[in-house]
């Protein structure tokens, strides 16, 4: 089965000197969940930016759908609709209701008419357990509730592929169970997903494949039971021992 996206020898540098992607492959079979895991600066959130194009890489190819995304004649615009993005700080804009939020990019980018926009945010607030917060400001809602404004603002345009960036790092811990949720959910639903986390127990409990990322490399790869339970890398296992 053609893989949703894949990474094939990928290479990004910042600058001269900081190499952070060195050489990274990966695949993300259709409707799986895949964890990426590493240290902090070991090029997690480079990765999901260089997939959804935020970045350009240096050498390698993406490909989405079996489709070379970093070819020059892809169209950017069109591979970002495909692939919704969450990240740690929700970045909702303030100054817009929780619907407006969730209407902006399908209604004013994609050209999705605002009636349809309006009732497949409606449908997306419902689901997540928003339905009245739909005409609150942001600034009204808890971190957790800001944060799956922030998840049905990325389902809004029907992605393909779903990318979270340590979705649950900057909430208190008593909020993290509920975003934890809807990720649990997406993945019933049959979402391919994949996520940076520090969360390794969630990692474990929801992922089919840990990537673990290290010195520019996707150093060891498997089910979580392989990964957590029994890694072959002397470096995972350090990894493993300082965070668990
Ligand atoms: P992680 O998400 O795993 O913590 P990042 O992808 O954020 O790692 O960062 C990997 C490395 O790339 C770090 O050393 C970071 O300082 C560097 N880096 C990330 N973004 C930039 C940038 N825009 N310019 C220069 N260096 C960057
Ligand atoms: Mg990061």
């Amino acid at each position: 089965m053609t893989p949703v996206l894949r990474l094939e020898n990928v290479r990004k540098a910042f600058g001269r000197d900081t190499l952070v992607l060195r050489d990274v492959n990966l695949d993300v079979a259709p409707h799986t969940v895949t964890a990426l895991i590493g240290a902090s600066g070991s090029g997690k959130s480079t990765l999901l930016r260089c997939a959804n194009l935020l970045e350009e890489i240096d050498d390698g190819v993406i490909f989405l759908d079996g489709e070379d995304i970093t070819d020059p004649g892809a169209d950017a615009d069109a591979v970002r609709r495909r692939i919704g993005v969450v990240f740690q700080a929700y970045n909702l804009f303030p100054h817009m209701t929780v619907l407006e939020n969730i209407t902006l990019a399908p209604h004013r980018v994609h050209g999705v008419p605002r009636e349809q926009a309006t009732r497949r945010a409606r449908e997306l607030l419902d689901r997540l357990g928003l339905a009245e917060k739909a005409g609150a400001y942001p600034d009204r809602l808890s971190g957790g509730q800001q944060q799956r404004v922030a998840i049905a603002r990325a389902l809004a345009v029907r992605p393909r592929l779903l990318l979270l960036d340590e979705i649950t790092a900057a909430l208190d811990p008593e909020l993290v169970g509920e975003v934890l949720n809807v990720v649990r959910d997406l993945k019933g639903d049959g979402m391919t997903m994949v996520l940076a986390t520090h969360e390794m127990g969630f990692a474990r409990e929801v992922a089919d494949q840990v990537c673990f990322l290290d010195d520019g490399v996707v150093l060891e790869r498997g089910t979580p039971e392989q990964v957590f339970g029994d890694p072959q890398e002397e470096r995972t296992r350090r990894f493993l021992r300082r965070i668990v």
